[in-house]
């Protein structure tokens, strides 16, 4: 499955719990901060505004950065580290905070991880505070457990069911290659990539010559086997990063993340890869147009198809089994002209 998309319905989750957590600072902290205060309680009034502060900061840190895993990861070691030096600091008082903070974190971090985390704080408690003068240790043992394992229990279900929601989401049943919401999301961060660090994509449109008419003469289901076969080729010849989609019935959508010299080679060779290898079922040879359009640097995501599918048009209209490449304006002045739009 693709990176990019990977993971986004769990990191809408992840943002939810950090709209929480910042919540649980101002109205659920900060109080008690001031209170602790007025009590004299220093020691645990710098620790509880340290909380806040820190909270409010990693949760506008992970709105702004986008980089929502990484701010998970550090929010989940920053709750459990917090709730270990306020219990060490405050004793009894504070020491029902460790149970929702621990259930916490493993929304933040994956199951696994968050058992890791919560067991070394749960380590620090048992070592370095002195509540269990006060309450049984076996009680804290157990209680413990029970939450985490039950929680690990339940979010390494949820885990898996959010992958297979992101398969259903982005996947296409029959082929295998991504589906046409998927292209929509990765257009977009290829070309905010691309812009960023001035990367040169490439999207490749590919339609199947007369397909209509392969499913015309050996049935429906020969038509669908073509299909897959043609997926299984296209991804055994491209890189790891670079995504196949497809883009409707027997039109494909090739996104090349950052270009080589040889691109036109290399389409060439994808080109009669599959004029080699895949055949109707008594062997005759099939073969596919390509419409071929390089990123130009104020490219939109609607004018960037619109340039593969007029090169497109051109290759089935020269005739079919070719690629048009339709370049970008810098390279107008030094490529080949006949191949240019
Ligand atoms: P051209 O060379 O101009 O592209 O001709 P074509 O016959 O490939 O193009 P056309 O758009 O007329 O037909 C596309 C055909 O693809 C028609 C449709 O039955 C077939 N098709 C679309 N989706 C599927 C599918 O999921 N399975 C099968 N077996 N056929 C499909
Ligand atoms: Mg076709
Ligand atoms: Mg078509």
């Amino acid at each position: 499955m693709n990176d990019i998309m990977i993971n986004q319905l769990q990191e809408k989750y992840q943002l939810s719990l950090m709209w929480l957590l910042s919540a649980v600072a101002i109205l659920g902290v900060f109080p008690f901060a001031v209170m602790r205060y007025l009590e004299r309680n220093f020691t645990a009034a710098i620790i509880d505004i340290v909380l806040v502060i820190g909270l409010l900061v990693l949760v506008a840190y992970a709105h702004q950065s986008k980089n929502i895993r990484l701010v998970s990861a550090i929010l989940a070691v920053f709750i459990n580290a917090g709730v270990v030096a306020i219990v060490i600091a405050n004793g009894m008082d504070s020491f029902l905070w460790v149970y929702p903070v621990f259930a916490s974190t493993f929304i933040l971090v994956k199951p696994i991880e968050a058992f890791g985390i919560n067991l070394a704080a749960g380590i620090c408690l048992l070592t370095l505070s002195d509540i269990f003068s006060t309450i049984s240790l076996s009680s804290y043992v157990v209680t413990i457990l029970m939450l985490s394992l039950s929680t690990f229990v339940y979010t390494s279900h949820s885990e898996k069911q959010f992958k297979l929601l992101e398969t259903l989401n982005t996947v296409d049943a029959l082929t295998g290659a991504l589906n046409r919401r998927a292209l929509s999301s990765d257009i977009k961060s290829v070309i905010s990539t691309s812009q960023r660090d001035n990367t040169r994509p490439l999207l490749a449109l590919l339609d199947l010559d007369h397909f209509k008419s392969v499913n015309d003469q050996y049935g429906h289901a020969a038509g669908d086997q073509v299909l897959q076969h043609f997926v299984a080729l296209i991804k055994s010849n491209i890189r790891q990063h670079d995504q196949l989609y497809r883009f409707g019935g027997e039109e494909f959508v090739l996104l090349i993340h950052q270009i080589h010299d040889q691109h036109h080679t290399f389409i060439n060779n994808l080109r009669s890869a599959i004029n080699k290898d895949l055949k109707t079922p008594d062997g005759k040879e099939i073969t596919v147009s390509i419409g071929v359009a390089l990123w130009t640097p104020v490219t939109t995501e609607d004018a960037w198809l619109k340039r593969a599918d007029k090169a497109l048009y051109l290759a089935k209209a020269q005739g079919r089994d070719r690629a048009i490449f339709s370049e970008s304006h810098e390279q107008h002045h030094t490529a080949d002209p006949a191949s240019l739009l």
